[in-house]
Parts: structure tokens; C-alpha cells; sequence
């Protein structure tokens, strides 16, 4: 079920470095796409149907069309890479096994978009990825792939690696354009979005790692070749990062549109230790539990997921069985958004606090039925009174918890103690 179109050289020894990587394919888009108008570029990403990978699923090439025509203020590239949400970590087998790659789509994206700077933001946690890239940016500009003149053209680019520190909400595409700009890390209002008025009061596109990474094999190979994979609304391929309690978990890439259960068994090994399957996490810690029933229909792309009620999210599936406590997996869930609002908004900064409040006063056993009725509350009163979707991801999620395993509240009201766990 694997397929290997982003992680074609991920197996390669030293293929972060330029000399390996060119061996095997690295910056040779570059002819073809500098013979190309930067309007072509973005036609063919729009029409390889590219969605963004950091868990939106937005559509890469129309989010480029939205920049304004006719602009005297320069246009920026932000590439998310703070790759923070629980359970994901896909961004940094890019960043460490083929840095060349994402430098090589955002040459593809910057002469696309008219753009002469780039800034990769990253998660401040990722040492050893930081390295990786900085070392890889500095053999780019060596070997004439960044800087005056890229690849003999006379175009002029740009990549400065600005490291975050530490805070999920940077993550959020405007709380990172304060975080570079030097200022506390807060989300702003939409609209305008940061494609009108982003970095520096400039338009600015903030794509995912991922999706950048994407464009090299798509201009190498065209649009036609990128949607052989996956489904005709969510093509292509998605580096998928299985973790939980499976037999074999590691970042597998896929085509999008294959059968969640298919992919558990077949790619992650199965349940760990002949357990009962009891709910899987689809997207990282922001989507919405699906139960195993749900499980049985859903497939791996953004379409069969909203169906179901959930998000395809950032390709981050966590495989919970029947000895996983889902009150305290909530606890812990509401204790990370509580920790990393950025205290801005206040439904965010003391709504998540009494939720977590609530949630341990029922594990403790002083719980009542008012309680879980308490939090389902809080959710609907939480959601969508902020700037940014940070609380609302941990109220839809917990509220899928609510509805889904109430039994388990119920049995921490009734009985005090962890009677759910069928251990
Ligand atoms: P969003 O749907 O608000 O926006 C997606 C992108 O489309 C943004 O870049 C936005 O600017 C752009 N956009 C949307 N409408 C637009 C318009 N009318 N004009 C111009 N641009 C427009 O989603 P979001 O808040 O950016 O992201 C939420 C997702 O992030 C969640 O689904 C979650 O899965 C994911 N997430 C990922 C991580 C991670 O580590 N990868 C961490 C946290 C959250």
C-alpha cells in the first residue's frame, strides 16, 4: 500500500546532502519551471489538485491566486514548519532526510508567487531538524541554489530558518507571523487573510512543509501524474505518522482514499497484543474520535472524513484499544490546550482551565451527571468566541469523547473510580 513519491530518497544514505540528492533528482524541476510564466506554475498546481498538507486541506494553488495583481510591496513565502500538533510528526523526515526537496519547492513556489524571500519557521524543539536544514540551505547557496542567482537564472531568492520557542499556537498562521515579526506569538483576526495583508503588512502565503515539498515531483511529472494518486477530490500521496497502540507505528507514506482499518492492519500491524480495537484518533489530537464502528467506513481523505464527522487533519492517526482510559485521554487533551493558549481571548484562556477543573474532579470521584453535562456546555460556549480555532480544537474533539464514550464519564460519577477500563 506504500508508495514512495515524497519519500523517494528517504532511504538513500546522506541523501540530505546536495551532491546525493542531485544524484538522484534534486533541483532538476529548476530548467523547466524557469521556462515557464509564474501564472503556468500556478495553473498546474491548481490543477494537480494539491490541498494543504498542515491539516486544512485548503487548496495550495488557489491560496497563491489570491495574492493581489498589480502589488508595489514585496510578497512573502512562509513555510509552516512548526509541526507541534500531537501525534503528528511527518514535517521532520522532510527536514531531515531530504532538506533539498522543500528547498527545491520553495524556489518552484517563490518564482511562482513572485516572491524573493522565504522564511521557514520551525518548531523550536526540533534541534536536531534545524540543523539539518540550516546545514542544507548553506550547501544550497554554496552550489548556487539560493541567493543573487538560482540555478544561472537571474532571479533572486532569499531563505532565512526562524526558530520558534516552543508554543503550539505559533503554529497558527498569523500567531507565526507575530512570532517572526518579533512580537508575542497571538493569532489575528481573518480576514484579512495573510495572503492580503500578511508579514510585514505585505501579502504573504503560508504553506505547510509537506506542501511544499510536494511541488518538485509535481512539476517534474505534471498534474496528471500527481492525481494517479489518491481520490479525485483528495489527490495525491500523504505522509501518514501511525502511532498508538499498533504492532509496527512509524510515518508511512500513502495515496490518499485507502480504508482506515485496511491501513491499520496491513501497514501499522494491527492492535498491539490481540486487543480490541476502541477508537482511533484520525488526524492528531485536534480531530474528532472516530469509534471502531465509524472506523469501518472511513477512508484516509478529506471527503470521507467530514462525512464521518471528523477531519482529516495532519495525517497524525492514533490507534487507541480497550485498556485506554478515554476520561483521562481527555484530561490529558484539555490539559495541552489549556497549557498552550496564548491567554488572548477569554473563553480560550479560562474556559479550557475550568474544563480541566471539571475533568479531574470527576476522575478524582467527586464528579456528578451535572458535570458531564457541565463540560458539554463549556464546549458549545468555548467554540468559535475566539481569533483562532485553537480551543475549538480541543472542544470538538472532546465533545466527540463526550458523545461517544459518555459511558465512561458516567462510570467515574457512578462508581469513582476507572470501572471503563476493561483491562
Ligand atoms: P483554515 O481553514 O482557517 O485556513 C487554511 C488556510 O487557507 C490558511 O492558510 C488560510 O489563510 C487560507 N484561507 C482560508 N480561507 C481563505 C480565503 N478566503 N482567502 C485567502 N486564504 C484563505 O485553517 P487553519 O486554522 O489555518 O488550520 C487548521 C488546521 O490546522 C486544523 O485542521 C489542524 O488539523 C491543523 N493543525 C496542524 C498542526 C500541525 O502541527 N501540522 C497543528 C495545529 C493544527
Amino acid at each position: 500500500m506504500q508508495v514512495k513519491v515524497l519519500s523517494a530518497r528517504f532511504d538513500i544514505p546522506d541523501a540530505h546532502k546536495i551532491e546525493v540528492a542531485k544524484e538522484h533528482g534534486a533541483y532538476a524541476t529548476l530548467d523547466k519551471v524557469f521556462a515557464m510564466q509564474p501564472e503556468e506554475v500556478i495553473e498546474l498546481v491548481k490543477a494537480s489538485g494539491l490541498r494543504g498538507r498542515g491539516g486544512a486541506g485548503f487548496p495550495t494553488g488557489l491560496k497563491w491566486s489570491f495574492l493581489p495583481k498589480n502589488i508595489d510591496k514585496p510578497v512573502y513565502l512562509a513555510v509552516n514548519s512548526d509541526e507541534s500538533e500531537p501525534a503528528t510528526f511527518k514535517d521532520r523526515y522532510i527536514l531531515v532526510r531530504d532538506p533539498h526537496m522543500l528547498i527545491e519547492g520553495i524556489i518552484i513556489c517563490c518564482y511562482a508567487i513572485k516572491s524573493h524571500a522565504a522564511y521557514i519557521y520551525i518548531r523550536g524543539e526540533y534541534t536536531t531538524q534545524v540543523k539539518a536544514l540550516q546545514a542544507a540551505i548553506d550547501e544550497a547557496y554554496a552550489a548556487g541554489y539560493l541567493g543573487d542567482t538560482i540555478a544561472g537564472k537571474d532571479y533572486k531568492l532569499d531563505v532565512t530558518v526562524h526558530r520558534g520557542a516552543g508554543a503550539y499556537v505559533c503554529g497558527e498562521e498569523t500567531a507565526l507571523l507575530e512570532s517572526i515579526e518579533g512580537r508575542k506569538g497571538q493569532p489575528r483576526s481573518k480576514p484579512p487573510f495573510p495572503a492580503v495583508e500578511g508579514l510585514y503588512g505585505c501579502p504573504t502565503i503560508i504553506n505547510n512543509v509537506q506542501s511544499i515539498a510536494s511541488l518538485p515531483f509535481i512539476l517534474a511529472n505534471g498534474s496528471d501524474a500527481y492525481k494517479a494518486y489518491g481520490t479525485e477530490k483528495s489527490p495525491g500521496t500523504h505522509l501518514f505518522g501511525i502511532s498508538g497502540l499498533v504492532k509496527k507505528p512509524g510515518m508511512y507514506e500513502l495515496p490518499l482514499g485507502l480504508p482506515l482499518l485496511e491501513v491499520i492492519d496491513k501497514v501499522a500491524g494491527g492492535v498491539r497484543d490481540g486487543r480490541k480495537l476502541k477508537g482511533v484518533i484520525p488526524g492528531g489530537s485536534s480531530t474528532p474520535v472516530l469509534t471502531p464502528e465509524e472506523a469501518q467506513t472511513v477512508t484516509l481523505d478529506y471527503e470521507s472524513m467530514a462525512a464521518h464527522k471528523t477531519m482529516f487533519g495532519s495525517g497524525g492517526i492514533v490507534v487507541l484499544d480497550d485498556t485506554v482510559d478515554m476520561v483521562k485521554l481527555v484530561e490529558n487533551l484539555i490539559y495541552f490546550y489549556h497549557h498552550e493558549s496564548c491567554g488572548q481571548c477569554t473563553p480560550c484562556r479560562e474556559g479550557l482551565g475550568w474544563m480541566l477543573k471539571i475533568v479531574k474532579k470527576i476522575i478524582r470521584g467527586e464528579g456528578t451527571i451535572a458535570d458531564i453535562d457541565l463540560l458539554t456546555e463549556l464546549c458549545d460556549n468555548i467554540e468559535m468566541k475566539t481569533v483562532c480555532v485553537l480551543s475549538a480544537a480541543c472542544t470538538m474533539s472532546t465533545r466527540s469523547y463526550l458523545n461517544k464514550f459518555r459511558h465512561e464519564f458516567e462510570a467515574y460519577v457512578n462508581g469513582g473510580a476507572s470501572a471503563q477500563t476493561a483491562m
